[in-house]
């Protein structure tokens, strides 16, 4: 039998449908400035590999190497990202009056959060590619998992923050050799300028779906979720939202999920989007019905996260709320801060503020009576809440 490492064909643009190839470096459609979608042969991955052989692979994100970019194995750049824990909460269920309350636990990651999974892939591709030096704008936590992937991959790393981001996030871009630049402004800020450097000095930029890698790591967290549910999907995802990365990739693990028939019930999750209220681009437009989000003036949150006035895929991740019915919400940061307490001590899970956000809007859900008391529900703890001391004191 002839199988491969990796089925990658090609890039398709989400906004014009125009096909690259994924043997060029590419960021984003040049005619259109729309996300690059990764586009793999899954009819041979359904006719050559069973869904139960990649059970029986050593644990991780690279397990499920068919359906992520990197062709040739020695690029793969891994820390041990992935397969976190889908843990069940039954202390918060009793509590809730629910039966199936789970939280997808992300800040097992290498680097203390999901960024990992993205960055680990990212950075694997473009070693494929001969990149050899990247450059990132970040709310905090992309900068640190890209620092220790490039660090480890030999790349040259340069990362603009904000300059109130968590400590530890400036501090573990530091220490795995990352030129750090803090700048007076927010993620959006970092985000020309980090644009304007990559252009004058040659730096691959691996801003949030301005490359199409990142979203692909982020996805297997949906293939991990079918599989820990005996393949099918759960009927809630609450997702802490600032780029959109992980909503969006798993939607489009879900539609893989489908073609590739891993599937035993194809009924798909509601997806739900939560933000800040100082912040809340996304449930905004989603009460308007729009396609698309207006750039959130003066955004402030401590989630910082989620402090994302525009996320650049706003429209897929509009489209991903519409289709699967779900919805968008928005907490204060006091409820966030309470749900984070109640986490941990009601579970023992110090989760970081974006996390706990999807525990406060959880409880919006149930009192909207959106949310069915038997329904099988996921948070998702996307980081740990020890990055995050030097802002909660
Ligand atoms: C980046 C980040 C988010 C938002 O993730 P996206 O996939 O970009 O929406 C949520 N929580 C934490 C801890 C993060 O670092
Ligand atoms: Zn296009």
């Amino acid at each position: 039998m002839n199988t491969q490492h990796s089925y990658l064909v090609d890039l398709k643009c989400s906004g014009c449908g125009k096909i690259y190839s994924a043997n060029e470096i590419h960021t984003f459609c040049p005619d259109c400035q729309s996300t690059l979608i990764v586009q793999y042969d899954l009819d041979s991955i359904r006719s050559h590999i069973d869904r139960d052989e990649i059970t029986r692979r050593p644990k991780g994100m690279w397990r499920w190497h068919e359906v992520l970019p990197v062709v040739d194995k020695q690029n793969q750049i891994t820390l041990g990202e992935g397969d976190c824990a889908l843990l069940s909460l039954n202390n918060l269920s009793k509590t809730l009056g629910l039966t199936n309350l789970y939280v997808k636990e992300e800040s097992s990651n290498p680097t203390g959060s999901f960024k990992a999974r993205g960055l680990s892939a990212a950075v694997s591709k473009a070693k494929e590619l001969g990149v050899k030096k990247v450059i990132i704008p970040t709310a905090g936590n992309a900068g640190g998992a890209m620092a220790s992937y490039a660090a480890r991959a030999g790349m040259q790393a340069m990362i603009y923050m904000p300059k109130d981001t968590p400590k530890a996030n400036i501090e573990e871009s530091r220490i795995a050799g990352a030129e750090v630049i803090l700048i007076d402004g927010l993620i959006s800020d970092a985000a020309g300028m980090a644009g304007v450097k990559a252009r004058e000095e040659g730096w691959f930029d691996v801003s949030t779906f301005k490359e199409p890698y990142r979203a692909e790591g982020k996805k297997i967290m949906g293939y991990e979720l079918a599989e820990s549910f005996g393949w099918e999907l759960p009927d809630v995802i609450i997702y802490p939202t600032g780029g959109g990365t992980g909503l969006v990739g798993m939607w489009k693990a879900f539609q893989e999920l489908e073609n590739l028939g891993w599937l035993n019930k194809t009924k798909r999750p509601r997806m739900v989007s939560v933000q800040a209220t100082g912040c809340a681009p996304i449930p905004l437009a989603f009460q308007k019905k729009a396609m698309f989000c207006d750039f959130w003036t003066g955004a402030h949150t401590i989630a910082s996260g989620l402090r994302v006035p525009k996320s650049f895929a706003d429209q897929l991740i509009l489209k991903c709320l519409y289709e699967s019915n779900g919805t968008a919400i928005a907490v204060e940061d006091e409820a966030l801060m309470q749900a984070q307490q109640e986490l941990a001590k009601a579970e023992g899970i110090f989760a970081a503020p974006e996390g706990a956000a999807t525990l406060a809007a959880l409880k919006d859900l149930i009192n909207q009576k959106w949310i069915h008391p038997d329904e099988k529900i996921v948070l998702f703890n996307t980081g740990s809440g020890l990055k995050y001391l030097d802002h909660t004191g």
